[in-house]
């Protein structure tokens, strides 16, 4: 399998050279020739684990490392360490060492970038940056701490994540990590970390002292592919326990943010995988809504903070590579759009590729609603969800509502409740005023008789291991800092 750019300045490379670059050199996203047609295949074979799946759909894809190395890749990234789990028609992504679903692609990007960058014969370490505001970092942090080759920096705005988040952070084991606060928002964190990336005088210098920059960032085709497993391991479990028929047509709903979830279900469609609609599910900053709805993308309007914190965004990168699906694979006309969103900060589509995009549907949830379904489902069902998850939970009933489209769906559970245990608390009405966040997991625990992630548990016990905290015009010379020191050790 070769890859090419979505913007199209005709090169054709590697799967290994796709992963180490990250980003195509015409700022375009890395995309497959083809989409192997594997249903078919995989329908005999259903029954297979996560990993042994994970296998199957990842080697047609990553081809050029082995398939020895592949299958060593999978299992250090999953094996005890993260499973997926259906109940309800949730497709439960939670279940690794941080409790969001971006686990299931950081704990696999590591591993097949430790396999490219020695198919590739990267001698230099590779320095992953990274900016946060909460999840990413932690699910980076778990991923690359102590990988052979790697090193990693996580930049996150001192008062902008949650407790939680924090505590989860700056307690990261590993001889290869750091974990910076910065004086701002997630907003200098990002740009001081481009800035980095921008910067080739440095990179250069690094380059001397044996360290190239890399990024975990969601736009990496290593994070992508890997999503499309679950998709299809969803599917035969809902064959498995007869909620369907082996070639029954399913809905499937992503609460979304940068579209990597979403566009990997499109995948596996592509791929034959029987799904009817991908619906598209906002919150409040629901630019995507109006986009599937009117073939015009406006990210002119203010960011909304919800509950949903993780979906709070307004750029949603992968979206060019649907675009260019919708272009016919025409480069040219995506390019032509995302230099209208850079220049105008808003692009129009074709009636031909607004056409295609009727496999979607979106709408969005605004904070009540989000509010009333984590209270219904959990006092009709006793399922308890998370804010993002409820998202598409309201989302769907919208849009069985308007359609009368009732078939099976299958919802994408993307963060334990436990992550946002604060929201849920106010969602169920119970009393937390003036607790603490970590007070609020044991309250909430208690309350509706659920078990705290281990990850979770004790967390404020944890010895904290990184103090820095630097201003946002410093984050070169921390950077620098840390690796002279890491150099010495
Ligand atoms: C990142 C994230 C999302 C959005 O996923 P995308 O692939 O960016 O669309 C949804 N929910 C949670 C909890 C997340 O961390």
């Amino acid at each position: 399998m070769k890859f090419i750019s979505t913007r199209g300045n005709g090169e054709i490379i590697s799967s290994s050279k796709a992963i180490i670059n990250g980003i195509a050199d015409d700022g375009g996203l890395y995309v497959p020739m083809e989409f192997p047609k594997l249903y078919d295949t995989l329908k005999k074979k259903m029954g297979l684990s996560y990993e042994e799946l994970a296998y199957e759909i990842i080697r047609r894809f990553f081809d050029d490392i082995g398939d020895e190395n592949l299958k060593e890749a999978i299992n250090n990234a999953y094996k005890d360490k993260f499973f997926v789990k259906e109940e309800n028609n949730f497709l439960e992504l939670y279940h690794g060492p941080t409790s969001a679903f971006k686990d299931a692609a950081l704990l696999f990007l590591p591993q097949i970038m430790r396999c490219a960058k020695k198919k590739e014969n990267i001698s230099e370490d590779i320095v992953i940056l990274t900016a946060t505001s909460g999840d990413t970092g932690k699910a980076a942090l778990q991923g690359f701490s102590n990988v052979d080759g790697f090193k990693i920096v996580v930049y996150y705005p001192k008062d902008g994540v949650s407790k939680i988040q924090q505590k989860q952070m700056i307690t990261q084991e590993g001889n290869n990590v750091s974990v910076i606060g910065i004086r701002g928002n997630f907003d200098n964190a990002q740009t001081g970390v481009k800035s980095i990336f921008g910067d080739s005088e440095l990179k250069k210098k690094l380059k001397e002292e044996g360290f190239l920059l890399s990024s975990a960032n969601s736009i990496n085709i290593g994070r992508l592919i890997p999503q499309i497993v679950y998709y299809f391991y969803g599917y035969f479990d809902l064959v498995n326990k007869q909620k369907i028929k082996e070639g029954d047509k399913i809905n499937v709903v992503v609460p979304t943010g940068n579209f990597g979830n979403i566009l990997a279900a499109y995948y596996g469609k592509k791929m034959g995988l029987p799904i009817e609609k991908l619906i598209c599910s906002s919150n409040e900053n629901n630019v995507l809504t109006d986009f599937l709805n009117t073939g015009v993308y406006d990210k002119r309007r203010k960011l909304i903070l919800t509950e949903s914190p993780s979906m709070d965004i307004l750029i949603s990168s992968n979206l060019e590579r649907l675009l260019f699906e919708a272009n016919n694979r025409e480069a040219l006309e995506t390019k032509r759009l995302m230099d209208d969103l850079n220049l105008k900060g808003t692009y129009s589509i074709s009636k031909n590729a607004k056409e295609f995009l009727s496999d979607f549907y979106g709408n969005y949830a605004n904070a009540d609603e989000i509010y009333e379904a984590i209270k219904d489902v959990y006092n009709n069902d006793g399922y308890l969800m998370d804010t993002h998850t409820a998202v598409g939970y309201v989302v769907l009933n919208k849009y069985r509502k308007e359609t009368s489209d009732l078939r099976q769906a299958l919802i994408v559970s993307t963060a334990s409740p436990y992550k946002f245990p604060r929201s849920i608390c106010n969602a169920l009405g119970i009393d937390i005023i003036e607790k603490d966040d970590f007070e609020i997991l044991n309250i909430l625990s208690q309350n509706t008789n659920t078990d705290i992630p281990k990850n979770l548990m004790n967390l404020d016990k944890k010895e904290v291991l990184h103090k820095e905290v630097c201003n946002k015009d410093k984050m070169k010379d921390s950077l620098l800092d840390f690796l002279r020191r890491s150099k010495n050790d």
